[in-house]
């Protein structure tokens, strides 16, 4: 099919038939309560399918299927070499679909279509298979202890692993906990988020079609308060992989501690600095990246750099660029590949960005840009980018995550101030600096609080370099090397000879 052209995606879209059931022990299945809730296309307000509302019931089945998988060993003790083959045809198979996800995906979502076929779904398949391709190279150690002794520090794999994931997004944050989790050797229960179920319903049939044998990749839809909680809370359940808000993230924390102090890692919000200091060497470099940082997937993204803290030298000069670049960010048919900026993804998220907007107008910001809703009469969410000036660190709209198109942007006179300002939140993501000064981009690297700091680049990031938070931001690291110690741990075996 043409991907270039928005009438053959969408009469694609009008036949797109989507799974709606969970996957549990190697089949589809409805939830065993057979209750279902509305999938929804946010570009349209229109329902997409009835998904299986997955409860208890349905997550112990999972969990139950995932264990047994486990112990049976088909995967978790299998040749490392042939679960790298099947993880390669995996993430293969995942490219073949590359269509079917990419269009699944922005019909959940609003996600522009092209972002979705060139971003998400190749993203998706690339980390998959570099975590195949990492499952043979996993080495333990030989301890030089006693004479007498062979002393080994094996890494083995946890057991059952929970994912449970947002809908920003879906299947590439899915695949961040899949990659390693599966790799490791684990059996996985993938909790999808409620709005975007689509792709990862779909992608465990591809995966049992790949080898991956059934039980050991498990998706259960369902609400958070239902299936993620029973995840949360399940005493079977050896590890969580969770990414999402901050206030959720707490509650698998306690979840935990009331079950069985089952690991926990989490990848939560952020309200990510770029700091663009009057040195700047390129100050358009610097604002394509901010504008980019933080109206890309309309700003539904962790790291979004959602504060633009600018030498007050340079302020309105940045901001004229910025606002320019925003204008490029026209929100439209997500189906149509030429459109960058799509809808936001629920009514609930859309009615909370609009509230912040508002309280940044109450908190005595200036709107540069935006501030209104538009695309009313498709019946779907839509918020053009919107700049606040003017901001003060300690306002709401500077401290709370928004999780939209909202930029807000603080004026400082120092380098120390700008560092200040940088690293005051209870958020500790990702942070950038522009300077053209080596001695300053240095010390920024070290006394930025941030999981990834960039200098004179945003948003950055590869397979192999690990991303996560300090701080509410959360703790434990997806991607890299460095994902694997959330999914496995190490025994030391003493063989007297
Ligand atoms: P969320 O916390 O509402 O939901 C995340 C997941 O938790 C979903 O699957 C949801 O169903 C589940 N959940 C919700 N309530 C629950 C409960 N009471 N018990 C158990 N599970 C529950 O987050 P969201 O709105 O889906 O996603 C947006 C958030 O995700 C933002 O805060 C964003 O910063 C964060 N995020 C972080 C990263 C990262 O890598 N740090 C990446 C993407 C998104």
């Amino acid at each position: 099919m043409s991907v270039s052209d928005k009438h053959v995606w969408h009469e694609r879209a009008r036949g797109l038939k989507a799974e709606w059931r969970a996957f549990i022990d190697g089949e589809y299945r409805p939830a065993l309560s057979g209750e279902t809730f509305e999938s929804t296309n946010p570009a349209t307000g229109q329902k997409i399918v009835d998904i299986a509302a997955c409860d208890t019931a349905d997550v112990d089945a999972a969990v139950a299927a995932a264990r047994k998988a486990f112990e049976a060993g088909v995967w978790s003790r299998r040749a490392p070499v042939e679960r790298k083959q099947i993880m390669q045809r995996f993430a293969q198979s995942i490219l073949d679909h590359r269509e079917e996800l990419a269009l699944l995906e922005s019909l959940n979502v609003g996600k522009p279509i092209s972002n979705a076929y060139n971003g998400d779904i190749v993203s998706s398949a690339s980390c998959i298979q570099w975590y195949g391709e990492a499952i043979d190279k996993l080495y333990g150690e030989y301890v030089p202890g006693a004479p007498d002794m062979t002393t080994m520090v094996i890494p083995e794999p946890l057991g059952v692993v929970a994912a449970v994931v947002p809908w920003n997004f879906p299947l590439s944050m899915a695949c961040w906990k899949l990659g390693p989790a599966l790799a490791a050797g684990n059996s996985v229960v993938l909790k999808p988020a409620e709005q975007s179920p689509l792709t990862a319903i779909r992608i465990a049939q591809l995966a049992v079609e790949a080898g991956i044998p059934p039980g050991v990749l498990n998706v259960v839809p369902g609400f958070g308060e239902t299936a993620g909680r029973a995840l949360g809370l399940h005493m079977d359940v050896d590890a969580v992989g969770f990414t999402g808000s901050t206030a959720v993230g707490k509650l698998f924390l306690q979840y935990a501690g009331q079950s069985n102090i089952k690991r926990v890692t989490l990848e939560c919000g952020g309200k990510s600095p770029q700091i663009v200091m009057a040195d700047c060497p390129d100050l358009d470099a610097a604002a394509e990246a901010v504008a980019k940082g933080i109206f890309s997937n309309s700003g539904q993204v962790c790291n979004a750099g959602s504060r633009v803290i600018v030498e007050s030298s340079i302020r309105d000069a940045l901001l004229d660029k910025v606002a320019g670049i925003a204008g490029q960010f026209v929100p439209a048919d997500p189906l149509d590949p030429e459109t960058r900026m799509g809808s936001i993804v629920s009514e609930a998220q859309f009615d909370r960005v609009m509230s912040y907007i508002d309280i940044g107008r109450q908190e005595g910001a200036a709107a540069l840009l935006g501030g209104s809703a538009v695309n009313q009469g498709s019946g779907g969410f839509f918020i053009p980018p919107t700049i606040f000036s003017d901001v003060r660190s300690d306002m709401r709209i500077s401290q709370e995550e928004i999780f939209g198109p909202v930029l807000a942007s603080l004026a400082v006179d120092s380098f120390e101030q700008a560092i200040d300002v940088a690293n005051d939140s209870v958020y500790a993501l990702g942070a950038s600096i522009w300077t053209g000064d080596v001695r300053r981009a240095h010390q920024a690297a070290r006394r930025l609080r941030a999981g990834v700091v960039w200098v004179n680049c945003f948003d950055k990031g590869s397979m192999s370099a690990p991303f996560g938070g300090f701080k509410q931001s959360g703790f434990g690291r997806d991607k890299s090397m460095h994902a694997f110690s959330k999914y496995m741990d190490w025994k030391a075996v003493w063989i007297a000879s």
